[in-house]
C-alpha cells in the first residue's frame, strides 16, 4: 500500500520517464506532488456568446466548425491553418500556426470549446493557437484552471494530469493532521476537500476555503514545531554564568550605554545565568550599537572563564569588530584574535593553539571560525553579526563547536513582529528601539535622472568640505552572474574618474575582489585616502567611515527599502550634515512612492513594515537563508490574520500537550517531524 512518501513514478499513470521530469520541479514523493500548488487559476467555468466577446480578454466560446479548415504554408516553411466557428451570436475565425494536424481533426459540424484571447477587430473576431476540446469531454475547458509554476519540458496540461493521478492516487491515505477540535474550531475543512480544491476548485468560494485550511495548517505546523524546538531546548544546560556585576565594564566605555542597549544587555546576563543556553535575537536599528551589547556578552561570559567566538559576514566588518573590540578587552587584560580567510598560517597556528588552550578569551572572524582544527578550550558564547547573511546550517556548525553554548544573533534587519515569530521564532527577542544620543538623521532625497548634474555638484561641494561620498551601483542581472558585477561597476567608476571628477580621487569596491583587496580599499577610504568611494552593496553592512556624509545610490529603485535603508546607515556617523540621495530611472508613481518613504522616515521597522507590505516577504533576504522550511502557500505579507490564529491554536495545543504524544495528536507530531527533520541540522 503506497503512502504519502511514495516515489511518484509508482504512482498509477505518471511511470519513469514524467517522475523524471517531475523532478526538476523538486517533485519527488506523493506529498511533494499534491503540495506542488498552483500559482494561479483561469476561470474556464463560463462559455460567452461570441458577440459578446472583449477584445484582448480571455475567454471560453462553445461553437460549431463552419467550414472544412484550410491550411496554407507561410514564410519560414511555416504553416498556418485557418477555420471558422460559429454560434448563435456570430462567427469566430480560428488561426493555428504550425499545427497542421489541427485540419484533420476540427470537423465540420462538430461543436467545440474554445479557449484562448480575444483578438481582431470590432468587425472581427479571432484567436489564435487556442486551447479546444470537443463538447463533452473536457478536461480543461468548463472548469477552473490551476496555473502552474513550470520548468523546461513541462506543460500545464501534463503537470495538472500527474497532480490529478496524485490526488486520486492519495484519496484514502490523506490523513488529517489538524486535530479535530482544532479543525472545528477555526472553522476549517477537511483536508480531503482542500487538496481537491486547491487543485480543481469546483467554484471561487470552494478555492478560497481550501486556501484558507491549507495555510493555516501550513502556519499552524511551522508554529507547533518551532514551540517544540524551544521546549526542548528548556531542557538541556547551558554555560553557566555565576552573577557579576557589570559596573567594570560599563566603566571601561566612553560612553554611557542607552536604556535599550542595557536592557538588552541585561536579557542576555539573566539568560546566561540561568543554566539553559542562551538563544536570543538582539534586534536593532544600523548604528542603535548592537556591538556593545555583544562585548558585554563577552565581558560577562569572560568573568565566568568562558571563551566567545564572534562571527561577522564579511572580512572587513570582522576586522573592524577587531579593531573596536581588542583595545576594550585589553584594559581587561582578556585577549583577542581575529581569524579570516586571509590570516597567514603561521598566525593561523598561533591563535589555534591560543584558542585550545584557552589563553585567547574571544576569536573574532568570518566563515574561518568554522573550519574543523578550530577548537576551544571552553567555547561558552557564540554571536552571530547580522545573521541573516549566515546559512543557519553555519550557526549551528559553529555552535556544534561546544555543547549547547550561549547563542547570541544580532541582526539590523528589522523585521515586523508577526514575521520574526516565524522567522526566529525558536529564539527569545530583545529589541534595541533607541539611537545613542546626539546621532542625527540622514536628509533623504528621491529624484529622477534629471537631478543628475546638480547631484554632481552637489559632490563636488560637499568633497570640498573635506567630506567623502559612497556611490553605490546596484547588481546588474541576476545575483550570481557576478561577471557584471564587476564589469558594471568598474566601467561607471571609470567613466566617473575620467570625464566627471577627474580632479578628485575615486576608489573602487566590488564583492568579486580579493577579501585582501576589500580589506585595504575599505581602509584607504576610511583613512581618507580617496574621496569618493563607488561600490556596489558590499559596504551595507557595518563598515564605519564616519567623515562620510553622502551617499548617492544609483538605481535605488532595484533595492528594497530595508536595503536601502541599511545602506543608509552607513553615512551620518559623524558630526557633519549627512545625506543620502537616491536616484532613480524613469521611474514610475509606484518606485517614488515607495522610495518616498525613507525620505519620510528614519524608523528601520516601519520601513521593513511597508516594505513587507510592498514586496512581501520573500524579498526581505534575498534569498532564504534562515534555514527554516519554507512556506509553499502561506504569504505572509497577506496572511497575518491567520498567523496569529494559528500560532493562538499551536500555543494552546501544545499546553494540552506539549509532546503531542496522544494518539490524536500522532499524525500531526509525524508531519512536524517530517517537516523539521529535513532541516536537521538547523535544530539544534
Ligand atoms: P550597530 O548596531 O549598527 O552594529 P554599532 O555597534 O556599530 O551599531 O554602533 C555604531 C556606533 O555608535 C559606533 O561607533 C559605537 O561606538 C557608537 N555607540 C554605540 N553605543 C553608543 C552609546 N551608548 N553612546 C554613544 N555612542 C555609541
Ligand atoms: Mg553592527
Amino acid at each position: 500500500m503506497a503512502d504519502l512518501q511514495t516515489n511518484i513514478r509508482y504512482i498509477k499513470g505518471i511511470g519513469e520517464a514524467r517522475a523524471k521530469s517531475l523532478e526538476k520541479l523538486d517533485i519527488h514523493t506523493l506529498q511533494d506532488l499534491i503540495s506542488y500548488f498552483p500559482r494561479g487559476y483561469e476561470d474556464r467555468t463560463l462559455t460567452r456568446p461570441i458577440r459578446e466577446l472583449v477584445l484582448g480578454e480571455h475567454a471560453c466560446v462553445r461553437a460549431m466548425i463552419a467550414h472544412e479548415p484550410t491550411s496554407h504554408r507561410i514564410s519560414g516553411g511555416r504553416t498556418i491553418v485557418k477555420a471558422r466557428a460559429v454560434d448563435d451570436s456570430g462567427s469566430l475565425e480560428l488561426v493555428f500556426f504550425n499545427q497542421e494536424y489541427r485540419k484533420n481533426n476540427l470537423h465540420r459540424g462538430e461543436t467545440y470549446i474554445f479557449y484562448g484571447k480575444v483578438e481582431g477587430d470590432l468587425l472581427r473576431r479571432q484567436m489564435i493557437n487556442p486551447i479546444l476540446e470537443p463538447e463533452g469531454r473536457q478536461q480543461l475547458t468548463g472548469r477552473i484552471m490551476p496555473l502552474y509554476p513550470l520548468t523546461a519540458g513541462i506543460s500545464q496540461l501534463i503537470l495538472s494530469r500527474a497532480v490529478r493521478q496524485g490526488l486520486d492516487a492519495c484519496r484514502d491515505l490523506l490523513q488529517d493532521v489538524l486535530p479535530d477540535e482544532v479543525r472545528q474550531q477555526h472553522d476549517l475543512c477537511f483536508s480531503n476537500f482542500a487538496y481537491e480544491n486547491i487543485h480543481f476548485p469546483s467554484s471561487p468560494e470552494a478555492l478560497e476555503i481550501a486556501r484558507r485550511r491549507l495555510v493555516f495548517e501550513e502556519l499552524f505546523l511551522l508554529t507547533c514545531g518551532l514551540q517544540q524546538l524551544r521546549s526542548r531546548r528548556r531542557d538541556v544546560t547551558g554555560p553557566l554564568c555565576q552573577s557579576a556585576d557589570l559596573e567594570p565594564f560599563f566603566r571601561a566605555l566612553p560612553f554611557s550605554l542607552t536604556g535599550a542597549q542595557q536592557r538588552a544587555l541585561e536579557d542576555c546576563r539573566a539568560d546566561m545565568c540561568s543554566g539553559r543556553p542562551m538563544n536570543r535575537l538582539c534586534q536593532g536599528d544600523v548604528g542603535s550599537g548592537k556591538t556593545m551589547v555583544a562585548a558585554g556578552c563577552i565581558w560577562f561570559a569572560a568573568q565566568s572563564g568562558w571563551q566567545s567566538a564572534l562571527m561577522a559576514p564579511t572580512e572587513i566588518l570582522a576586522q573592524q569588530h577587531y579593531e573596536t573590540l581588542a583595545p576594550l578587552f585589553d584594559r581587561f587584560s582578556l585577549r583577542c584574535a581575529l581569524l579570516t580567510g586571509s590570516t597567514r598560517a603561521k598566525e593561523r597556528r598561533e591563535i589555534l593553539t591560543g584558542l585550545a588552550s584557552g589563553e585567547i578569551h574571544l576569536c573574532i572572524g568570518t566563515h574561518a571560525l568554522l573550519t574543523e582544527d578550530v577548537q576551544y578550550h571552553k567555547l561558552g558564547l557564540v554571536i552571530t553579526d547580522e545573521q541573516h547573511r549566515f546559512g543557519v546550517n553555519q550557526r549551528a556548525s559553529l555552535s556544534a563547536k561546544a555543547e549547547n553554548p550561549h547563542m547570541l544573533v544580532l541582526s539590523a534587519t528589522p523585521i515586523p513582529r508577526t514575521l520574526a515569530l516565524i522567522i526566529y521564532g525558536d529564539l527569545d527577542v530583545s529589541i534595541i528601539d533607541e539611537l545613542p544620543p546626539g546621532r542625527q538623521k540622514v536628509d533623504t532625497f528621491a529624484v529622477g535622472e534629471r537631478y543628475r548634474q546638480r547631484i554632481q555638484a552637489f559632490i563636488r561641494k560637499q568633497v570640498r568640505e573635506g567630506h567623502q561620498v559612497f556611490i553605490v551601483c546596484p547588481l546588474v542581472g541576476e545575483e550570481d552572474t557576478i561577471p557584471d558585477e564587476r564589469k558594471a561597476v568598474t566601467a561607471y567608476a571609470r567613466q566617473l574618474q575620467e570625464q566627471v571628477f577627474p580632479d578628485l580621487r575615486i576608489s573602487l569596491l566590488h564583492g568579486k575582489m580579493k577579501p585582501r583587496e576589500k580589506e585595504s580599499v575599505m581602509s584607504a577610504f576610511a583613512a581618507g585616502e580617496s574621496d569618493i568611494l563607488v561600490s556596489t552593496t558590499v559596504i551595507e553592512v557595518g563598515v564605519d567611515v564616519p567623515n562620510a556624509n553622502t551617499m548617492v545610490v544609483e538605481n535605488a529603485e532595484r533595492f528594497g527599502l530595508s536595503q536601502l535603508h541599511q545602506l543608509r546607515g552607513r553615512v551620518g556617523r559623524g558630526s557633519a550634515k549627512s545625506y543620502c540621495i537616491l536616484l532613480s530611472e524613469g521611474g514610475s508613481e509606484e518606485t517614488r512612492q515607495r522610495l518616498r518613504v525613507l525620505t519620510q522616515t528614519n524608523d528601520g521597522f516601519k520601513i521593513s513594515e511597508e516594505d513587507l507590505r510592498l514586496r512581501g516577504p520573500g524579498d526581505f533576504f534575498g534569498q532564504r537563508q534562515h534555514g527554516l522550511p519554507a512556506t509553499k502557500i502561506a504569504d505572509l505579507s497577506c496572511d497575518m490574520r491567520l498567523l496569529d490564529e494559528a500560532q493562538t491554536a499551536a500555543r494552546q495545543l501544545l499546553q494540552q500537550d506539549p509532546q503531542l504524544s496522544a494518539p490524536e495528536h500522532s499524525a500531526l507530531q509525524a508531519r512536524i517531524r517530517q517537516l523539521f527533520d529535513l532541516h536537521a541540522d538547523t535544530l539544534n
